[in-house]
């Protein structure tokens, strides 16, 4: 049999502990949890093995293995571990420190997965919001509208927002992308078995699958999660598309906002922003009432759950409420004129 070196990495352990993997230890290799998960492969089974591998401290055996991204933390595993060891739950937790190794900024990394930094992310994007907006003195002479209203869209002009969103994006694609080159190189250094099909079906075959999630339709003990989790896809698809068709409206076809409830562009957004809150809340739903057999989920969890459904709640708000105050004002405005007329004795008309 061939020697294996084997190079632990206790501060690995205490990390993996830290991201919500705090059960690891209870593990006593049973393999129950690779026997009752319907998506593992036969052929070397997960979680068993990754559990072993994280008590010894296995890194770099983890970050290249991509058997850590087969699982879809449906918890199915954790509701029959007889141990309570959660191996979902520390496959999540390994997932998120694998962020953080191939994040190019892993600072940044760390400090999304750190209730510490929370304030400090929340506060960057203000701050640049404040500066442009004292830069451009909109802050002390507030644009107002011909009836005095204030006019928020020039409060911080389209061009500002786009000046400071679309370059930050285009940044953290190609860092995304980095990232994700060097997780293959590592699985293909790493890999045990000789590719078994060609890249282009690989893809095609990896789309489908998250097209449909079928992954997540094999999971039995939280089959709602499926559903959730397709609203909340399809919803970000929906805005994503409305995103790209404002970009086209104003640069393209130079045709400024608002627009009609009845173009395209409000049937992505809407029907994006509908699909994304109800999917947001029956994932909340889901997790809390699976809480005691699959677990809470870690912080990292929670705060990509809090995002989106702010995402999702903040931006219908935001139209509504500015529909509903150009109506109102509306409302006002005539039932004012109505009140007065009464009261300086204006006559009915004929
Ligand atoms: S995680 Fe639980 S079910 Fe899996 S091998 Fe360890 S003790 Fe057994
Ligand atoms: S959480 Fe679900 S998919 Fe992941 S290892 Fe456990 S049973 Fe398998």
């Amino acid at each position: 049999m061939a020697e294996q070196v084997i190079n632990p990495d206790l501060n690995f352990v205490k990390d993996i502990i830290a991201s919500g993997g705090d059960t690891l230890k209870k593990c006593f290799q049973c393999a129950t949890c690779s026997v009752v998960c319907n998506v593992t492969p036969a052929d070397k089974p997960f979680p068993r093995k990754e559990m072993i591998q994280a008590q010894w401290g296995l890194k770099d055996k983890l970050f290249s293995n991509p058997d850590i991204w087969l699982c879809h933390q449906c918890s199915d595993c954790t509701a029959y571990c007889p141990r309570g060891a959660k191996p979902g739950e520390v496959l999540g937790a390994i997932r998120k420190l694998s962020i953080q190794h191939y994040a190019l900024l892993g600072f940044l990394a760390k400090a999304v997965g750190s209730p510490k930094f929370l304030l400090f992310l929340f506060a960057l994007p203000a701050a640049i919001f404040l500066i442009i907006t004292i830069s451009i003195g909109s802050l002390w002479n507030v644009p107002r509208g011909a009836n005095g209203a204030i006019v928020f869209s020039k409060l911080i002009p389209v061009n500002y927002i786009d000046e400071v969103f679309v370059p930050t994006a285009l940044f953290a694609s190609i860092m995304f992308a980095f990232g994700i080159l060097k997780y293959w190189k590592d699985m293909a250094k790493n890999a045990t078995q000789a590719s078994g099909s060609n890249i282009i079906s690989a893809i095609i075959a990896t789309v489908t699958g998250i097209l449909l999630h079928s992954g997540l339709k094999k999971c039995d003990l939280t089959k709602t999660r499926c559903k959730s989790h397709l609203l909340v896809f399809y919803g970000f698809g929906g805005l994503f598309i409305a995103t790209n068709l404002s970009l086209f409206y104003l640069y393209g076809l130079k045709w400024e906002s608002p627009y009609p409830q009845t173009d395209p562009l409000k049937f992505f957004g809407n029907g994006g922003a509908i699909a994304l809150i109800v999917g947001i809340t029956l994932m909340i739903l889901n997790r809390l009432r699976n809480k005691e057999k699959a677990g809470l989920g870690s912080y990292f969890d929670w705060l990509f759950i809090s995002v989106i459904a702010v995402i999702g709640v903040s931006g219908t708000l935001a139209q509504l409420l500015r529909l509903a105050f150009s109506k109102m004002a509306h409302m006002f405005y005539r039932a004012t004129a109505m009140v007065f007329a009464k009261y300086s004795g204006r006559g009915e008309s004929a």
